[in-house]
């Protein structure tokens, strides 16, 4: 097979197994630069150029797509979805996972375990706000964060106040959630692909921080997930209709809660505390499922 794999780096961990991977497996791998394509996106004739040359004959793609570079990198997943090539993750459901609010309402609805959760951008009526979500301690968050910046642990109404006023200076979209605090500074990543749970990890902030991230300091080892831990990270990636996520789940006492569905979950942390060949795994999905212009999930919303 022809697979293409959609990344601005080939030096990275999880795009270099994927291409080695692929290319053991006998397919013709390539990294492309989402960044450098430029299309035509008339109907008749929709195609993609880079570096002078249409991108064609592609059998499969692989998004792997930043944050930081979502909105045009999703448009590149379209215009391959309106060529017929299938993409393990639809473009639709890259942009759904990476709109926090939309998720989490998504995830609400179908009733998935979610911190109790409450969001604003202006509002005045910040001890309202407060007692909208039960009260200190409280996580506040900013949207636009990610790898733990942004995410602040108020253990005071007042210290909550203050945060969220800061915050509202800044003329940010800002999340208040409750504070977890039996999950004990841990959470755990489950990488589903295809409707699975095929390789799970627990990270632990480092010392003194209640933020799990890697990127803080966090470590990370291989876990034993429970039977609703795994049904839960199955269900919140079947609603994003994401066919490849990373989940990220709390342990808290009234069982798992999702914190985050992330459509191009890095391997490397996964790959090492597990022992899984994760990206075996990804290949072989797509050895059995790409066909022309089928993607498997579609979810809502
Ligand atoms: P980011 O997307 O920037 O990583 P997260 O929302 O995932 O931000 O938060 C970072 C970390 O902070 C999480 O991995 C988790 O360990 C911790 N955390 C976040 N929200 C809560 C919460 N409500 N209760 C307890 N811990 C939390």
């Amino acid at each position: 097979m022809k697979i293409g794999i959609l990344s601005r780096n080939k030096e990275l961990y999880s795009t270099s197994r994927l291409f080695e991977t692929a290319t053991e497996r006998g397919h013709e791998a390539r990294i492309i630069d989402p960044l450098r394509c430029y299309m035509n996106i008339t109907s008749h004739k929709p195609s993609i150029h880079f570096k002078g040359e249409p991108l064609e004959g592609y059998d499969a793609i692989i998004p792997r797509i930043g944050a930081s570079i979502t909105f045009y990198g999703a448009a590149v997943v379209r215009q391959f979805e309106m060529m017929e090539v299938y993409c393990i993750n639809e473009s639709v459901a890259i942009s759904r996972s990476r709109d926090k609010l939309r998720s989490l309402q998504l995830l609400a609805r179908r009733g998935i375990g979610l911190p109790v959760t409450g969001f604003s951008h202006a509002t005045m009526y910040t001890q309202d706000l407060i007692d909208l979500v039960g009260g200190a301690p409280l996580v506040i968050k900013l949207l636009e964060g990610t790898q733990g910046i942004g995410v602040v642990l108020a253990e005071t109404n007042n210290a909550a106040s203050s945060v969220i006023e800061a915050f509202r200076g800044l003329k940010q979209n800002i999340l208040v959630q409750e504070f977890i605090k039996e999950a004990n500074a841990k959470d755990i990543r489950c990488f589903v692909v295809g409707g699975k749970v095929v390789a799970a990890m627990m990270r632990t902030g480092k010392e003194g921080d209640f933020r799990s991230n890697i990127h803080r300091g966090g470590k990370a080892e291989k876990v034993k997930i429970t039977p609703e831990e795994r049904s839960t990270a199955v269900r919140a990636a079947k609603i994003m209709g994401l066919n490849v996520a990373g989940v990220d789940i709390l342990r808290s006492n009234h069982g798992p809660v999702v914190m985050e569905v992330n459509s191009s979950p890095g391997l490397e942390g996964i790959e090492k505390a597990s022992g899984k060949n994760v990206a075996r795994v990804v290949i072989e999905f797509i050895e059995k499922n790409a066909q022309p212009g089928k993607t498997k999930t579609r979810g809502k919303g």
